[in-house]
């Protein structure tokens, strides 16, 4: 054995060490919340922070190209979450149900054969629960997440927040991150909090179709996808808590999200209207009548950085949280897990998905070191490995990790090579 094919083999087992082909992971340590064959891979693959990436820089013109300004034209979604939605659809993973209407304020209302509170349809509005939606928290845990944002009253809450060493999830609308790039920066970047989906622009879900809500929930992701260093949203919440067994199944089997609803509402979110449904201090007798309370359920409080009104409830509320020995978490520590689908929190690294034409298996801790298999996909599935490239629908620059594998040996032959030459 030549020196040469002695050092390339050494590199190769090296690189390969680090890609061990073990799709059967899960987080926590480097993996994504979901198995290697779920949708969301192949729609949401770009790589990890490092890996040579390009992101554009959030708040420029390059990061808000390409993303509708208002409610999402079906005609013009992304062909793969199309795609992607049809062969749920034909899987018969996306009840059959028609499209609520009425909801303006009110709870929606289904045609005649469909009850809200069936299985069939099962509506969150009318407060049927589906299981594997999250509504409670875990005996003496108060969960911190607010709606809404980012928005100008959100900085004074993220400033509490950081002040109290708090961590929390907010769930962004789409649009209100486009239009405040720097407050949404302060959530992620400074206070290091996580960031989870409020749709594109806060409709009743169950009003939209599939294809919208596919919008809905698509872009967004994609957007905080593209702002967090290609940390994928595993945590949504409907707006006004409207959700039912089709528009859930939509968010779960073709973008992997969680439903995220509550088990407490202070309607804190008509502090700031005209006419609103409560007064401050009646917002403040409830969240005393909770935190002094039971802890035998913990409190998912639905909250708001709607307005200063909204963010003051909560700061207001606060000490007794404190005082009562409730245990503040966020939405993923209280589910106990990650807080992306493809990273643990807004610091850790980020997971790549090596889905698509790529030849090399997804990344693990694993020590096990073993040489790549030919001629398979990522996933280890047949017919996956001619996926189509997701990554079009937004031109960003992206390299396969097969090309950056190659790099690394080639570097670390140059390297060492060098080495050997000098020494
Ligand atoms: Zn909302």
């Amino acid at each position: 054995m030549s020196c040469l094919t002695a050092v390339l083999l050494l590199a190769t087992s090296a690189v390969y060490a680090t890609v061990a082909p073990t799709p059967e992971v899960t987080l926590p340590l480097n993996k994504w919340y979901h198995e290697y064959d779920h949708p969301v891979h192949a729609l949401f693959k770009r790589g990890a922070v490092g890996d040579a990436v390009s992101y554009s820089a959030v708040g420029t013109p390059e990061w808000a190209t390409g993303f509708p300004p208002g409610v999402p034209d079906t005609a013009s979604l992304p062909q793969a979450w199309v795609d992607a939605l049809n062969a749920a659809v034909k899987a018969g993973k996306i009840p059959d149900i028609p499209v609520s209407t009425g909801s303006n304020g009110m709870n929606p209302v289904y045609p005649t054969g469909y009850d809200p509170m069936s299985p069939t349809v099962c509506s969150s509005t009318w407060k049927c629960v589906i299981p594997g939606d999250l509504w409670d928290a875990p005996a003496g845990v108060v969960g911190l997440s607010f709606d809404d944002g980012p928005l100008p009253p959100s900085p004074q809450l993220y400033q509490f927040l950081a002040n109290n060493s708090e961590h929390a999830t907010h769930f962004f609308i789409g649009t209100n991150i486009l239009e405040y790039p720097d407050i949404f920066m302060t959530a992620f970047a400074t206070n290091h909090d996580d960031i989870a989906v409020h749709t594109w622009t806060h409709p009743y879900m169950t009003t939209k179709t599939n294809l919208e809500v596919l919008g809905e929930l698509g872009w967004t992701m994609e957007l905080i996808q593209n702002s967090t260093g290609g940390r994928v949203p595993k945590y949504w919440r409907p707006p006004y808590g409207d959700c039912d067994t089709r528009v859930r199944a939509i968010a779960k089997e073709v973008f992997g999200l969680i439903t995220v609803i509550w088990n407490q509402d202070t309607s804190d979110w008509t502090l700031s209207e005209p006419y609103p449904a409560v007064s401050p201090e009646e917002v403040q007798q409830q969240m005393t009548k909770w935190l002094t309370g039971p802890k035998d359920t913990g409190l998912i409080i639905l909250e708001h950085e709607l307005s200063d009104k909204s963010v003051k409830a909560f700061m207001d509320a606060y000490p007794l949280m404190v005082s009562n020995g409730w245990k503040r978490l966020s939405v993923a520590q209280l589910d106990a897990g990650p807080a992306y689908q493809n990273s643990w929190n807004s610091t850790s690294q980020v997971n790549p998905a090596m889905v698509g034409n790529s030849t090399i298996q997804p990344p693990t801790l694993s020590n096990t070191s073993t040489t790549k298999p030919s001629g398979t996909s990522a996933t280890g599935k047949p017919g996956s490995s001619g996926a189509p490239d997701a990554n079009q629908k937004s031109g960003a620059t992206h390299f396969s990790v097969a090309s950056l594998a190659l790099t690394g040996i080639i570097a670390f032959i140059v390297a060492t090579a060098g080495g050997i030459i000098m020494a």
